[in-house]
């Protein structure tokens, strides 16, 4: 079959029909139509074999994934996704696995009202890239700069899953069905995203865990506050690698019930880490006056946790697995303490547990306070669970 035809049996028409698309996968370009007041938001990403996924992976699943972590971005800054392009490199023409890649993106397109609009095929060792497109009417995206002193910490669903069901599967260990999806199937909390328009001060997605990615909140909101920027200020120019995350093994699996509820160790590396599961960890910052970044206090009683994380944690008390281990998608996100009385009839609306776990301060540094009481920053020596990071 030539590329051709291979792209026209696939992905001619792949997700939602939109009539903003003015013409989709088939021309030199796609020509889209972004209405009038809206801001277009556009992210890429790019999982290579090997690196970001296990070669041996469902390729259906691995569809779903691709446009999963984009459409995770676009919830991130509250934006509703439109369209998407799709950039395939493939070892070889695989017709079956091929139509299943492309049922598994299309399913999750359908479920978000996307259509896939272009893209480009080559050969080489396989690699996928997603460009994702989404709408957001002007000034309203929620950037990761908004945060200031005083705002309480939140995070959608729990946290952990996507890291441990990676540690069961390069240990050859079993890893049961709905674990195993947090990891090969995450769902993208989008409408979320956009209930938090108008309330979140600052978000970000948790694709390297919670502490690396509340870390880029504290160094963007830190850089803007300085800078004399409003909330959802212009662009921030902290760059900041992170590096030399160490996180203490804490509390004695004694933990309290999250606050808001709806109704109801490292892992081996092969690559860089697949599915982003050891965290590129989190820099403290502001010891040497050059960036100024804020601080968060986080309770890690109040961290959302699964029954098999909690069970996980109650034997191994590795603070890692939650804080620092990526690929669970959730949201994380501060918002003013007046409007806290507003998450548990949005939790309910949405039927997706939201936690508060802290409070941003002022200061930077990420304080974790244990289940008893015990007050522990990353940073401190005596538990560095990253002695290969950096
Ligand atoms: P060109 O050489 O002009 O870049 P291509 O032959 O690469 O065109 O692609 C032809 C058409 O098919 C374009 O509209 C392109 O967007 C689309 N396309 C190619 N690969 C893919 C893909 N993997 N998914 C979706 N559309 C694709
Ligand atoms: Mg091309």
């Amino acid at each position: 079959m030539s590329e051709f035809d291979l792209i026209r049996a696939h992905f001619a028409h792949l997700g939602a029909g939109r009539a903003d698309v003015v013409l989709g996968v088939g021309d030199d370009c796609a020509l889209l139509r972004v209405p009038a007041g809206q801001e277009l938001a556009v992210s890429i990403d790019t999982l290579v074999a090997g690196v970001h996924f296990l070669p041996s992976v469902d390729p259906e699943a691995l569809g779903h994934k691709c446009l999963a972590v984009g459409l995770s971005d676009l919830a991130a800054m509250g934006a509703e996704p439109a369209w998407a392009t799709l950039a395939l490199t493939l070892p070889r023409e695989d017709p079956r696995w091929l139509g299943a890649f492309a049922a598994g993106f299309a399913a999750l397109a359908r479920e978000h009202g996307l259509a896939l609009v272009g893209g480009d095929t080559t050969h080489g060792p396989l690699s996928i890239s997603v460009q994702v497109h989404g709408l957001v009417p002007a000034g309203q995206a929620i950037r990761r700069a908004g945060a200031r002193p005083g705002d309480l910490v939140g995070v959608s669903g729990t946290l952990g899953d996507a890291g441990l069901a990676l540690r069961h599967l390069l240990a050859g260990e079993a890893v049961a069905a709905d674990s195993r999806a947090r990891l090969e199937r995450p769902t993208p909390r989008v409408a979320l995203g956009l209930a938090l328009r108008g309330l979140a001060t600052a978000m970000i997605d948790i694709s390297d865990g919670l502490a690396a990615d509340l870390g880029h909140i504290l160094e963007e909101s830190g850089a803007a506050s300085a800078g004399g920027e409003g909330r959802g200020g212009g662009p921030s120019s902290a760059n900041l690698a992170a590096e030399n995350l160490t996180l203490a093994s804490l509390g004695d699996g004694n933990r309290k019930p999250p606050t808001l509820r709806k109704g109801s160790g490292n892992p081996p590396r092969l690559g860089k880490g697949i599915g982003n599961a050891v965290s590129p960890g989190y820099r403290q910052l502001g010891s040497g006056g050059e960036a100024p970044v804020l601080g968060a206090e986080i309770r890690l009683a109040a961290l959302p946790l699964s029954p098999a994380v909690s069970a996980r944690l109650a034997r191994d008390p590795d603070w890692s697995l939650p804080l620092a281990s990526g690929d669970d998608y959730e949201l994380c996100f501060t918002l003013p303490p007046e409007r806290a009385s507003e998450l548990p009839a949005l939790a309910e609306r949405l039927g997706l547990d939201l936690t508060l776990i802290g409070r941003i301060l002022p200061d930077a540094g990420l304080v974790c306070i244990g289940p008893d009481g015990g007050r522990w920053t990353p940073g401190q020596r005596g538990y560095n669970h990253f002695p290969d990071a950096g």
